[in-house]
């Protein structure tokens, strides 16, 4: 096994991460910015390097001083979690050339799936089913309109390096194309410093739904069954569940089977989610492989009782995978809400500061990831996810039942979050039914805004 275990993260995955080694005595080492000094994660780890300042560029990106924290530490091992260089092929690359197991698959397959025309291309030659698009990266707004005209309006613009939704423009006829182009072509220069578009049909309502696969380093390519992420604020991700409720049996099989084809196909290794969108027929399209941990990794280790880090770990370490699909057994339903430190009456716009005080949930069916703690600081340099509640039940309503609970009974003070919104996701008749798409914030969120601006405003007359 791996021995000490550099986690270039912080927040919630970082400590997800750094808790995983310590049940299996793996030695870890955190990796701070000035601004997380004194961090959960910075806490929990047996030692901590600082590798910056506080914007990410200066530190959580740095490569260079993270890989020197690594080597100055003799760790043999780097988990990247989610975001930051976590699908940084370069940085893969430079964990390999300097003798760490970089935790996740080969720069090769990085690089693959990162570029999402690219790996479009690819699926479409081992017969996955992709959404109709362009061939390949869009030339100009030319070749845009003309590959619009042929696979007809609506259609998405994406960017090819793209992740987080960012670089995603919806044109819905031919006049708004030119703009759209450069919009969506500078928006993916400024995040990803890469302007290359493709586009895809844009599939109306569809539901999103991925599912986990894992592989070892021998070939063995395994799933853990789908996750439903329909519920969606500007294409990120709000509340996630395993197994999709409604889901017939046919096409959840033929998705599985998909994914494990992808993973397979593409020599891949360690823990990989393959993304598709579902139209109102059940007919799926592939739309893109994230070659890392998921936020959302908790409701499936719940249903299937299989410890998606611990397995990284062991995959990392070299070894095979000792589940075979057969072995693989879901029982119940999980849900996870994200809570983010945000301010829902005003636009989701981001809520940092000091968290006075907070109280989490617990009790039966109720797991809790979060590296906040009463004093502790959400910044504004970084992501707004503060942290997830995942809960558990025999069947989903029991699941339903204690994320109310949950949410209920969750104290914070200092900052706000979204967790009175998600906890009026609870109670809405679409979810509650099963029948959602990723039209679902669209459809129901200004409701719930104009319930939550009432209910603020009685609160301030009491
Ligand atoms: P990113 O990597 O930026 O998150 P994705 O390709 O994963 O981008 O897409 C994010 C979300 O956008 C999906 O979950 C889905 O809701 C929506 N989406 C993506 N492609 C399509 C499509 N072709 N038609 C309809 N919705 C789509």
């Amino acid at each position: 096994m791996l021995k000490r275990v550099l986690v270039a993260n912080r927040g919630e995955i970082a400590v997800r991460i750094i808790r995983e080694c310590i049940d299996r005595n793996i030695e870890t080492v955190a990796v701070y910015s000035t601004e997380d000094e004194s961090a959960l994660h910075v806490i929990l780890a047996n030692d901590a390097v600082c590798i910056g300042s506080p914007s990410p560029r200066d530190s959580y990106l740095n490569m260079e001083n993270i890989i020197e924290a690594a080597l100055g530490k003799q760790c043999d091992g780097i988990h990247p979690g989610f975001g930051f260089l976590s699908e940084n092929s370069k940085f893969a690359r430079l964990c390999r050339e300097n003798g760490i197991k970089f935790i996740g698959p080969s720069p090769e397959i990085i690089e693959a799936m990162g570029n999402k025309a690219a790996a479009r291309e690819m699926m479409i030659s081992f017969d996955v089913p992709v959404v109709p698009g362009s061939d390949g990266v869009l030339k100009n707004v030319k070749d845009a309109e003309e590959t619009a005209k042929r696979i007809g309006y609506p259609v998405l613009i994406k960017a090819s390096a793209g992740g987080g939704g960012r670089g995603m423009r919806r044109v819905d006829s031919p006049e708004s194309m030119e703009r759209a182009f450069e919009e969506a072509g500078m928006e993916a220069e400024t995040a990803f410093g890469d302007r290359d578009l493709y586009m895809e049909k844009l599939i109306l309502n569809p539901r999103h739904i991925e599912v986990q696969v894992i592989a070892d380093a021998y070939g063995n390519v395994i799933h853990l069954g789908e996750r439903n992420c329909s519920i969606q604020r500007k294409n990120q991700k709000m509340l996630e569940e395993a197994p999709a409720f409604g889901l017939d049996v046919r096409t959840r099989n033929a998705l599985c089977e998909t994914a494990v084809k992808a993973a397979g196909v593409s020599n891949y290794e360690g823990a990989g989610t393959v993304e598709f969108v579902l139209d109102g027929e059940n007919n799926f399209y592939f739309i893109e492989m994230n070659t890392r941990i998921q936020v959302e990794h908790p409701v499936t280790e719940m249903i299937t009782g299989i410890n998606i880090v611990g397995e990284q770990l062991k995959i990392a370490s070299g070894l095979p995978l000792t589940i075979a699909q057969e072995d693989v057994r879901f029982k119940g339903h999980a849900i996870e809400c994200r809570i983010c430190a945000e301010r829902p009456l005003e636009n989701f716009a981001p809520s940092p500061g000091m968290v006075d005080f907070i109280h989490f949930p617990g009790g039966n069916g109720v797991r809790v990831e979060s590296a906040l703690h009463s004093g502790s600081k959400v910044s504004p340099y970084y992501d707004s996810m503060a942290g997830k509640i995942i809960t558990y039940g025999d069947t989903r309503i029991e699941a339903v039942r204690r994320m109310r609970r949950a949410l209920g009974e969750m104290i914070v003070r200092g900052i706000e979050t979204t967790l009175s919104f998600q906890y009026m996701i609870l109670y809405n008749k679409s979810f509650l039914r099963g029948d959602y798409t990723t039209a679902f914030m669209d459809e129901n969120a200004a409701t719930m805004i104009e319930f939550l601006k009432t209910a603020d405003d009685m609160d301030g007359m009491i």
